[in-house]
This record gives C-alpha cells, sequence and structure tokens, in this order.
C-alpha cells in the first residue's frame, strides 16, 4: 500500500461514485474511508436512542444536525490510527461543518490536503443511485447498471445486496435540493483555499480512479 499521509474531501452531489471511489482508493492507499451517511446509518442498526430522529431525517433527504455530526467526526480526528489518513465521503455537507472541520483539523495538528469534486450531471446521478445496491455485510457498493456485483470483485453472499431506503425518486428529488442549497457552497471555501480539484465524474469508474490515483500521489507531503 502507498503510504501518502492526506486528508482528502471527496465532493459532489449524491450517486456522484463518491463511495466507490472512496474504496478504490482505500485499496491502493494505507488511507480510511470515513462516510458520514454510513456511520449514520451504523447508528440506526445499532438502535440508539437518536435512531428514529436520524431515519427520518435520511429519509426526508436533509441534514441531520451539525452537532450530531461533529461530535461522530471529532470521535475519529482524536484516534491515532487515523492521522492524516483521511478520506472524507459527503462530508462535510454544509458551510459550518467545513468550519468547524478546519478547527478540528488544526486542533489535531493536521489539514485538509485538497478536495476532489466528481462532476456529474443530474439525470446520470438519478440513474445511479436508483441502481446502487450496497452490502450489508461488507459496505462495498455496487449497481445494477454501471457495476454488478460478480464473485471477482464480491466476497459475501449475494443475499446481503441491498437497496437503501433513501434511494428512491422521491428522496432523491430532495436530496438534490438539499445538496444545491447546503453543500455546493462549500466549494468556494475550499476555492479560496486553493485546495479544489475538479474531476470528471461522467467518465469510467476506472478512468476516474487513475486521474484521482495521479492526484493523491502528487501531493507533497
Ligand atoms: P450519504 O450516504 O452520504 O448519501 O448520506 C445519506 C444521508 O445521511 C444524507 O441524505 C443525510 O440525510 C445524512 N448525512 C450524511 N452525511 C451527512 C452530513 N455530513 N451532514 C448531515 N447529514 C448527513
Amino acid at each position: 500500500l502507498a503510504d501518502n499521509k492526506v486528508n482528502i474531501i471527496l465532493f459532489g452531489p449524491p450517486g456522484a461514485g463518491k463511495g466507490t471511489q472512496a474504496d478504490n482508493i482505500v485499496q491502493n492507499f494505507n488511507l480510511y474511508k470515513v462516510s458520514t451517511g454510513d456511520l449514520l446509518r451504523n447508528e440506526i442498526k445499532n438502535d440508539t436512542k437518536l435512531s428514529n430522529k436520524i431515519k427520518s431525517i435520511i429519509e426526508n433527504g436533509s441534514l441531520v444536525p451539525d452537532d450530531i455530526i461533529n461530535s461522530l467526526i471529532a470521535k475519529i480526528l482524536s484516534d491515532k490510527k487515523f492521522y492524516n489518513r483521511l478520506i472524507f465521503d459527503g462530508y462535510p455537507r454544509n458551510l459550518s461543518q467545513a468550519k468547524n472541520l478546519n478547527l478540528l483539523l488544526k486542533q489535531f495538528n493536521q489539514k485538509v490536503s485538497c478536495v476532489l469534486c466528481l462532476n456529474v450531471d443530474k439525470e446520470s446521478v438519478s440513474k445511479r443511485i436508483l441502481g446502487r445496491q450496497i452490502c450489508s455485510n461488507c459496505g462495498l457498493i455496487f449497481n445494477k447498471y454501471f457495476k454488478l456485483a460478480t464473485n471477482k470483485n464480491h466476497t459475501c453472499d449475494p443475499k446481503f445486496l441491498s437497496k437503501r431506503s433513501d434511494d428512491n425518486e422521491k428522496t432523491i428529488k430532495n436530496r438534490f435540493q438539499t445538496y444545491q442549497d447546503m453543500t455546493l457552497p462549500i466549494l468556494d471555501f475550499y476555492k479560496n483555499q486553493d485546495l479544489l480539484y475538479q474531476i470528471n465524474g461522467m467518465a469510467k469508474i476506472d478512468d476516474i480512479y487513475e486521474e484521482i490515483r495521479g492526484i493523491i500521489a502528487s501531493i507533497e507531503t
């Protein structure tokens, strides 16, 4: 595994391929994926007192409150194992989370190394989201149309493949709106810090990954 020490943000609309590319990155680099969506879905499975609240927000396609997200992230950043080795997938989702991330990273003597923005048009993200399957056992992401689970790329029983409850037409509409209203404004914040890389997210999964790999390898650490 390549030993680059970086903290990367994968940015883009729902269904852009952030999770898929994060999975590709961790296969080749000694880095860890942090998907706040996965952390929240775990929180729901664990049936904590917050579960019902989180569940209904996710199913509505809105954002879970910042304090919940910030404490999930603070826990990770305080762990030495993850020092300068994080790939954020689906976080930060608004300007206040982005500012909080900078504060936390500073506190733990780190910074954001780069922000990789996956650009995909609206029709394509809908199709990707509607075809998405996740493995409830290993967490890997597949797609009925673009990336079938086979016995080469997936070792779990196919019975674990499932659709996310928020991957339906109605929620997708709200998720996209939330992205445009709350998340997209973060881009300027990172552009002003000279951290932004624009990537054509419409290309093939492997070609997108090659571009990402090159960027990560080129970052001075
Ligand atoms: P994702 O798996 O990234 O598509 O996230 C699924 C859902 O989890 C989102 O639609 C939000 O409701 C919630 N969520 C994930 N990450 C965040 C975050 N950083 N801030 C607020 N809500 C989030």
